[in-house]
């Protein structure tokens, strides 16, 4: 596919009057890599994040091989494109025909849930025609864990109480080959101690219910990098799991796993979106909250932004915009930081899109359609091009 030095170079070229996707397969590769080499255990993509099938190739060639599917067709989609791939269907509320199509259909051997009546659904439709239950289930039960450490809360819908958890831990174990513990301790965490946190209860759920755990799965959560959330490295992360997933009270051969979907696509792509019409503070642009913004403008989420012109002089100044809906939540507060004397018709990059951004668009108001493009310069952040605190850097070669 043909492919452009940035984003300036694709305004010139194309003058669009749609927004722009600008993909980065080299970003995507480079976060798959670190997570392949360096988490201290299996990682798979949640899927959800962003369902591209050049992402998806890109992050199978680069060392991802498991993925975590949440819907009967994000476990067709993966399949389809990557025969070779183990699918883990993490949704702890799946309907009775999705689970059987993906264990029997599919070879999806991996199941989480929260409930005992999902734990009874699971076993019925996997078992074989006569009635034999299925032998080969990973079945992970998710715990309920505090979402306090990151900035989007998924502590509210899924997950066992503690307090509820030895008795659906003892159930499950009997349908199972693997038995595992599955937590999210919410999106963008912004410490590693949210993971601590959450493996402490995790200990406490095992010493409670007296069961071999084979697995432990802590999830997604792990941040990227935005304007005012710029989290401390991955590698502390890693190393604060590692130890605390060691003194588990679990077997020697028990497994650690987790499921990052921001991290592994935020930094794969950016926009490119023009501005329409000015109104003092407030710039009209040609995508928002129905397009690949959702996150601006439902939960105020501050991408980094760049004007594309070389023309404008004047120092940054803080911007809202509206999307180009007639819809008036069609706005993200911000606030953007733009050259002040930004006007319609100049274009803006709107970085670290990757994650949650290009999977939300819809065609509502007859706004949606986007062009795609591969650009080969860097993202405007990256958690991958080296430690922020160079004293550590892993970049640095130390001489003895
Ligand atoms: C959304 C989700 C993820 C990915 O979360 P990120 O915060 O993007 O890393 C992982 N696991 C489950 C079960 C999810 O619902």
């Amino acid at each position: 596919m043909h492919s452009y030095p940035d984003a300036s170079t694709v305004a010139r070229a194309f003058a669009p009057d749609q927004p722009v996707i600008l993909n980065r397969p080299h970003a995507a590769a480079r976060a798959a890599r670190f997570f392949a080499e360096k988490f201290p255990g299996k990682s798979m993509y949640a899927v959800k994040a962003n369902p591209s099938p050049d992402l998806l190739q890109v992050l199978w060639d680069s060392g991802i091989t498991h993925f975590d599917v949440a819907s009967i067709a994000e476990v067709r989609l993966v399949r389809s494109l990557l025969a070779d791939a183990t699918l883990c269907f993490m949704h702890p509320v799946k309907t009775r025909n999705a689970v059987a199509e993906a264990y029997h259909q599919h070879g999806v051997r991996t199941f989480s849930l929260d409930s005992h009546e999902e734990l009874a659904k699971i076993v019925e439709a996997t078992a074989a025609e006569d009635g034999t239950p299925a032998s080969d289930l990973n079945l992970l039960v998710r715990l309920r864990v505090s979402s306090e450490y990151s900035e989007y809360s998924l502590a509210s819908k899924f997950g066992v109480d503690l307090a509820d958890a030895a008795p659906l831990l003892q159930a499950t174990r009997q349908h199972c080959d693997a038995l595992g513990i599955a937590f999210h301790v919410g999106s963008q965490a912004m410490t590693p101690f949210a993971y601590v946190q959450a493996l402490e209860r995790v200990r406490a759920a095992i010493a409670e219910a007296a069961v071999t755990v084979d697995i432990v799965d802590v999830g997604g959560g792990f941040p990227s990098s935005y304007p005012g959330m710029e989290p401390p490295p991955l590698e502390d992360f890693f190393a604060l799991i590692a130890r605390h997933f060691e003194a588990l009270p679990i077997s020697y051969s028990a497994e650690l796993w987790c499921e990052p979907g921001r991290a592994l696509c935020a930094e794969y792509s950016s926009l490119i979106v023009k501005v329409e019409k000015r109104r003092g503070d407030e710039l009209y642009i040609n995508d928002g909250s129905y397009g690949s913004l959702f996150d601006a403008a439902h939960i105020d989420w501050r991408f980094p932004v760049m004007a594309l012109e070389d023309d404008l002089t004047q120092p940054l100044a803080e911007f809202s915009f509206y999307g180009p809906t007639c819809d008036d939540g069609d706005f993200m507060k911000g606030p953007f930081m733009l050259p002040a004397d930004i006007q319609a018709g100049d274009y803006i990059e709107i970085g670290m899109i990757g994650a949650y951004g290009a999977a939300m668009k819809t065609g509502f108001n007859g706004f949606g359609e986007a062009i795609a493009v591969t650009v080969e310069d860097e993202p405007m952040a990256s958690l991958y091009t080296g430690r922020a605190d160079h004293r550590v850097s892993d970049n640095v070669v130390t001489l003895r």
